[in-house]
């Protein structure tokens, strides 16, 4: 209960649906009162009378939006005139298939208890079972003509229902699928990226590297691992503040992603590359293209050109090796600091045995 799905299972209690409906029950009873007058079935015209009395003041239902009380109406009425047309008319007549239709109808209702939907199919069921033994001829049965086609009328009208009130049903599951997956991939997001700057946050990224370097060394193909560090980042956010800084860490996380390496916002403002597939040479070329693609674009904050520059530590394996995450950044991390120390702007690597 109170759950989206069963607010959206909430449908049927709706203004239009329950207008329609309720027009709908009072004309198909206006039309079997008089059948049944002209016909002279005193107790189905008198039952008749009694459902167009009932429509009529279940349209105070609709009108008020006692959307609960009109479904428990519908069903009794439904349920009741079914029985009676059963016993006077016979089996053939097919009426009891409305009790079909109105134990279904309840399950599309919300906020019934399970118990309820299930004590309600057993009660139609035991009437079902009485109506069958016990009501086969009928007391008053139609012409055959007539039967029949009052038959065919009761028959193809409770399919339509059936298939009506399982569109309405689909419709709503449907509904509220859709809307939990839109949730789950917001929440995924959320929890794998990092909110600034869009990349892999250090969890996810973790376990993607983790992943990557299972299939270089399935495929035995090299890779490398590369921290990088902006250069002096605290002067921009001592000097023109946290804004700036923030818009140097979204810019540099940008150019990053010009490469074909799983990049990852390690923290602050240390980013984690992992590329696939080159030689160390390449990669020293991949990274010092970056370097300088980084120290050339343009970062403008609030009219000043931010000279933004990059060191990287990079970690080399051939391939032949599984090695850990934390073994290739603590690597990576050295080389990262001796760059620092020689001055920054630079990419540090070095084969490792
Ligand atoms: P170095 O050249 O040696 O790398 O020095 P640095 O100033 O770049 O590095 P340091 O580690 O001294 O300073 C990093 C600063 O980054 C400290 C912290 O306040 C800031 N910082 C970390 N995360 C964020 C962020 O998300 N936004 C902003 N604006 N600043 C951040
Ligand atoms: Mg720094
Ligand atoms: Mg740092």
């Amino acid at each position: 209960m109170g759950t989206a799905y069963e607010e959206r299972r909430g449908t049927l209690y709706n203004y239009r649906i329950t207008l329609y409906g309720n027009a709908l029950a009072w004309l198909i009873h206006v039309v079997f009162l008089i059948t049944f007058w002209r016909l002279d079935v005193g107790l189905l015209a008198w039952s008749n009378v009694a459902s167009v009395i009932y429509y009529t003041i279940s349209f105070y239902f609709v009108h008020k939006r006692y959307y609960r009380m009109f479904f428990t109406g519908l069903f009794v009425e439904v349920v009741y005139n079914a029985v009676i047309s059963t016993i006077v008319l016979g089996w053939d007549a097919n009426v009891h298939y409305f009790i079909i239709m109105a134990a279904y109808g309840v399950f599309f209702m919300p906020n019934v208890s399970r118990l309820v939907r299930i004590a309600t199919t057993g009660v139609a069921m035991a009437i079902y079972g009485f109506l069958y033994v016990n009501a086969t001829t009928g007391t008053e049965p139609l012409a055959p003509s007539l039967e029949q086609t009052l038959g065919l009328f009761c028959l193809l009208s409770t399919i339509g229902l059936i298939a009506v009130l399982s569109f309405i049903f689909e419709g709503s599951v449907v509904e509220v699928t859709s809307e939990l997956e839109r949730t789950n991939d917001r929440l995924h997001t959320l929890a794998s990226r990092d909110g600034l700057t869009g990349l892999y946050n250090r969890m996810t990224g973790s376990a993607h590297i983790e992943t990557a370097i299972e299939r270089s060394v399935a495929a035995g193909r090299p890779y490398a691992v590369a921290l990088a560090d902006i250069d002096h980042f605290k002067a921009f956010n001592e000097r023109y503040g946290h804004d700036c800084g923030d818009l140097v860490l979204k810019h540099v996380a940008a150019t990053l992603t010009w490469t074909d390496a799983i990049c990852v916002r390690w923290g602050g403002e240390e980013f984690l590359l992992f590329i696939a597939g080159q030689s160390e040479e390449k990669v020293t070329k991949t990274l010092d293209e970056l370097r300088t693609r980084i120290k050339s674009n343009e970062t403008i904050f609030e009219g000043s050109r931010l000279h933004v520059t990059m060191t990287f530590g990079v970690s080399y394996r051939d391939g032949t090796t599984e090695e850990c995450v934390e073994t290739l950044v603590k690597e990576a991390d050295d080389r990262l600091r001796a760059g620092k120390q020689a001055g920054k702007d630079r990419v540090i690597t070095s084969i490792s045995s």
